[in-house]
Parts: C-alpha cells; structure tokens; sequence
C-alpha cells in the first residue's frame, strides 16, 4: 500500500485538515510555506494521467472544491496561493498518488525551475 494510502486509512498518522467520503487533505510533513497542505483522492489514482474521464469526474471536482474551502479557513484565499501538481519524473513527485499541494502564507518564487 502506498504511504498516502495509508494515511487515508488511518495507518501513517496525519495533521488532516479536511475529509470527507472521497478526499483527505493533511498538512505536508515538510512544509515549503506557511501553509503547505497535501490534498488527495481516498481512491489511489497513481498520477494525473490515470484518472478516468466520466468516472473521476466528481472526485476531480470535489479536490478542487476542497482546495477553495481550505485556502478560505485557512485565511490565503484572499492574499494567494499556488495549487500544484507533479506527475511522474520530470516533475519531480516523490509519492505516486494523484495529490495536489496547496501552497501560500508567503510571496511565492518563480513556478518553474
Ligand atoms: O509531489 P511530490 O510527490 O513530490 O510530493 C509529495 C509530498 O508528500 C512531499 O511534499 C512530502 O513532504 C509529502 N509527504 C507528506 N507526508 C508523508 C509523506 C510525504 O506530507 N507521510
């Protein structure tokens, strides 16, 4: 089972922010901002590649929801953030579960580099 997978299942522990019956979002445990918090699907969907048209639909859709409501409670929605993904090599992703990473409480750098 991979590592955010066993954070869904209570197994790694985790500073959760936000559940529900599809998404967990959690504060990263090495955070590159102020606020820095981890948001997945429950579903191990391994990168952005493998997520299904029609059937990942609302799941896609509620990550994103999830990422509004916690920048707003979070107090960043106003002052900004960076919703990030990496897929596969090139990017960089360490763990291969679909995740995004939701970054803000500071001026933030250049995207790419
Ligand atoms: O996008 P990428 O795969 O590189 O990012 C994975 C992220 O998951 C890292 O920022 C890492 O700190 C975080 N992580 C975590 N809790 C774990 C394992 C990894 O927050 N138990």
């Amino acid at each position: 089972m991979c590592i955010f997978c066993k954070i869904v299942q209570g197994e790694v522990p985790s500073r959760k922010v936000y559940e529900s019956e599809q998404v967990v979002a959690f504060h990263d445990i090495t955070p590159q901002a102020p606020v820095h918090i981890i948001i997945i699907p429950k579903k191990h969907i391994v990168t952005m590649n493998e997520v299904e048209t029609g059937t990942d639909d609302a799941v896609i859709a509620e990550l994103f929801a999830a990422a509004r409501k916690i920048a707003q409670e979070l107090g960043i929605a106003e002052s900004g953030y960076r919703l990030v993904n990496n897929c596969n090599e090139d990017s960089g992703m360490e763990v291969s579960h679909l995740h995004f990473h939701l970054l803000g409480g500071r001026k933030l750098g250049s995207i790419v580099s």
